[in-house]
């Protein structure tokens, strides 16, 4: 009898086994999987990674480096100065300074200004590289033959003193004084009543609902450089528009 009983609670036991099954317990295997151990492990990864401290968001404005002043002699200016012209050279500066070319390198140029508007103008060149704005070149303008403005403006580059008259005027043109910067010539023509422009390679630009990299617009911080510091620009003249033209009287 009683090893008949124990027969039969083994049987028992054995259907219930079986059966377990088939009742549905789900969570009966998933304790027995490490896979719930896995998620929980990784858990303090992130929160590791995010007690790194993370870099600036915006970087530091950049800062122009230092500007150098020197004087010039008749030799240094070359063709931008002659007898008769109204300045000596002893009442001009070279400044060298830090401007942001078109590849968003540092580039040092040089400009050649009245002796009174050195730190006016390392005030503005400070300004134009700290906002990033673009300069093709800037080299004074003996460099070019017989120190000839339009061959400066065809080649977009940015210049101030030369001993020159204003076209068809007779007048001394504030450049002759060292009194007038042209920014980017080529991208900011020169446009007179009849709508001939300078440099003769300017007509793409001489359409001013273009907005390209170095081009000036009334409101441009680069424009309020110069006239937030009371200079004048050409562009907003009526007749001629003259884009690249800044003077300080
Ligand atoms: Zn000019």
């Amino acid at each position: 009898m009683v090893i008949a009983r124990l027969a039969a609670l083994v049987a028992v036991t054995a259907a219930l086994v079986q059966c377990a099954p088939d009742r549905g317990h789900p969570a009966t295997p998933s304790p027995a999987t490490p896979s719930p151990a896995t998620p929980t492990a990784a858990e303090p990864a992130p929160e590791t990674f995010r007690t790194v401290p993370r870099p600036p968001q915006t970087p530091p404005p950049p800062t122009a480096g230092p500007a150098e002043i020197s004087s010039v002699t008749a030799a240094d200016l070359g063709s931008t100065w002659r007898a008769g012209c109204p300045l000596p050279p002893e009442r001009l500066r070279q400044v060298e300074l830090d401007y942001r070319g078109f590849d968003g390198q540092t580039h040092r140029g040089q400009l050649v200004v009245h002796e009174d508007l050195t730190g006016e103008v390392i005030d503005v060149f400070a300004e134009l590289y700290r906002i990033g704005y673009p300069i093709e070149r800037m080299r004074t303008v003996e460099n070019y033959p017989d120190a000839d403005d339009e061959l400066s403006m065809r080649d977009n580059n940015t210049s101030a003193f030369n001993c020159r008259d204003i076209p068809g005027t007779g007048q001394w043109s504030y450049h002759a004084y060292g009194r007038a910067i042209d920014v980017n010539p080529r991208l900011n023509p020169f446009v007179d009543r009849r709508g001939d422009y300078q440099p003769a390679n300017a007509a793409r630009w001489v359409d001013r609902t273009r907005t390209e990299p170095g081009m000036l617009h009334d409101g441009d911080a680069a424009v309020l450089a110069f006239t937030d510091r009371g200079w004048t620009w050409g562009g907003h003249w009526r007749t001629p528009l003259d884009y690249q033209h800044f003077e300080l009287p």
